[in-house]
């Protein structure tokens, strides 16, 4: 019975190289529908309105804040132009009261703006800002924004473990501009970005051949630089530079061939994002033209990241788990109460658990103890256990290469037309810490572009984070000068 669980799963989570190629293209296809009408994916594909990614050239003083899950931070850098770079860097995180996440804007900006005022305050007073010269500011901000130009964009919803409904459709740089002439600060806010935004700038600082900035973190999202002249939506006049950073929000990728299995089914029906809500008006557009849409694809919201992102990882080999629990003796008699709670095992405990590599497997043993009071397990259950953690984790690492080479194929950087070299850079604590997660994403990501193709494409870890990308946009669109 409980081998049936574990092999039911493994042939419904499969992701041959051929889903694999299916996946990308489609990926591919679904940028190009983005790109093409507004609406016209479910991955957006939003302008970012940065068209002027930093050179390693950009010279002064810039601020950069992030805000983005429970902390904040706030920067400077002192970029020193050509040879020397990064000159100086100094920052601050504060953790964010928890009330101050569901109470008024005025609050939330309020504490961000004097936290930044006591930070402009220690500035070394050799940076000077003379000749009429503002400080300028980038500001990350990684919640889904609709952009009208670099420094201005309305909060469409908040995410995670946010929510202040005044702030909703309004402004946000400008609540943050009110906030800062509050404190009596004068700062320009020169740009307004997401944290993959701010991941690819930061890498492109200092290597040209980047081409895209990708998080696997809490959530997934990806942004790339795409030629403005291949966005038919694009309205304005094109940009000096030809080049349009998108966003692509691709966290909300569907494709039929995405092995979704029951346990993803059932997470997303009883997420604090179900498709059926997310999607009503996509239903009735459906029903409306319709169209030939896979059968019930409507039901996923967020479909692609709830597959590969770090908040949910832990919680599919959860509901996999009480399921084993609950139709065979594996777990012996036990207590239910944790393993039946939502989002209690987390994806850093199911990364513990697939690394160990003690004979005996102790630290799965300890792992199952502390967090799901499941007791005395033995070593053929506790194999198990890493192999369903193994069935997630390779399913979701696979899914992720999986987009990088749709990504690749867009831009004809996957071997097919341009031969050159191409670097990706990735940011989010599943990257950083799931070794085994980061070590198949890589493999995969060579299997489906072929040896000679994988030489050309570099995957890069950033290690600078989305502050400085903000900062270094400020500045590559900065107004002084
Ligand atoms: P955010 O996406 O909110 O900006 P991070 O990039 O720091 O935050 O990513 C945090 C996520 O990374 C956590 O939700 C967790 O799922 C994942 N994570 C953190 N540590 C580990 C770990 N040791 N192993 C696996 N995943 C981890
Ligand atoms: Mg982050």
């Amino acid at each position: 019975m409980a081998e049936q669980v574990v092999e039911d799963l493994r042939e419904r989570c499969a992701t041959p190289a051929s889903l694999l190629h299916d996946v990308a293209a489609e990926m591919a296809d679904e940028m190009r529908a983005g790109l093409e009408k507004e609406g016209g994916s479910r991955v957006k594909m939003l302008l970012s309105y940065v068209d002027k990614l930093p050179t390693g050239r950009e010279e002064g003083l810039f601020y950069g804040l992030d805000l983005g899950g429970t902390n904040f931070r706030v920067l400077r850098v002192k970029l020193g132009g050509n040879d020397k770079r990064i000159v100086n860097r100094e920052s601050r995180e504060v953790a964010i009261p928890t009330h101050l996440m569901s109470g008024s804007s005025t609050e939330l900006f309020g504490f961000i703006a004097s936290e930044l005022a006591t930070f402009v305050a220690d500035e070394d007073k050799g940076n000077s800002f003379a000749n009429g010269n503002k400080r300028e500011l980038g500001f990350t901000f990684s919640f889904p924004v609709r952009q009208h130009s670099i420094s201005l964009g309305t909060l469409v919803k908040w995410t995670k473990a946010f929510c202040i409904e005044d702030a909703v459709g309004e402004d946000v740089v400008g609540k943050l501009q009110t906030a800062m002439e509050k404190q009596g600060l004068d700062i320009h806010v020169a740009a307004l970005i997401n944290d993959a935004v701010g991941t690819l700038a930061g890498a492109r600082y200092y290597d040209e051949d980047v081409i895209a900035g990708v998080i696997f973190g809490t959530g997934t999202n990806a942004a790339y630089v795409e030629k403005a002249n291949a966005i038919p939506k694009w309205e304005g006049e094109l940009p000096k530079s030809g080049d349009m950073v998108i966003n692509m929000e691709w966290g909300n990728y569907y494709s039929c061939h995405l092995p979704v299995s029951e346990y993803d089914q059932a997470l997303d029906k009883e997420s604090l994002n179900p498709g059926e809500q997310a999607s009503f008006f996509y239903i009735l557009s459906v029903h409306a033209v319709g169209s030939a849409l896979a059968e019930n694809s409507f039901w996923f919201f967020q479909i692609y990241e709830k597959l590969t992102s770090g908040m949910y990882l832990g919680e599919i080999v959860r509901r996999v788990l009480l399921k084993l629990s609950l139709q065979s003796a594996t777990f012996g008699e036990i207590d239910h109460t944790k393993l039946k709670t939502h989002f209690h095992l987390r994806t850093p405990h199911i990364s513990a658990m697939h690394h160990d590599e003690t004979p005996d497997l102790k630290i799965v043993a300890e792992k199952l103890e502390e967090t799901l009071e499941i007791a005395g397990t033995s070593l053929e259950t506790r194999k198990m256990v890493v192999e369903i953690i193994d069935i997630i984790a390779r399913r979701a690492a696979r899914l992720a290469a999986a987009g990088l080479a749709g990504i690749l194929k867009k831009l004809g950087r996957d071997g097919s037309i341009e031969k050159r070299r191409s670097v990706i850079t990735i940011d989010g604590g599943m990257f950083e810490h799931y070794v085994k997660f980061r070590k198949c994403l890589e493999t995969t990501l060579s299997e489906l572009l072929g040896e000679e193709s994988s030489k050309l494409v570099v995957i890069k870890h950033a290690d600078d984070g989305p502050g400085i990308g903000a900062a270094l946009i400020a500045a590559s669109h900065s107004q002084n000068r």
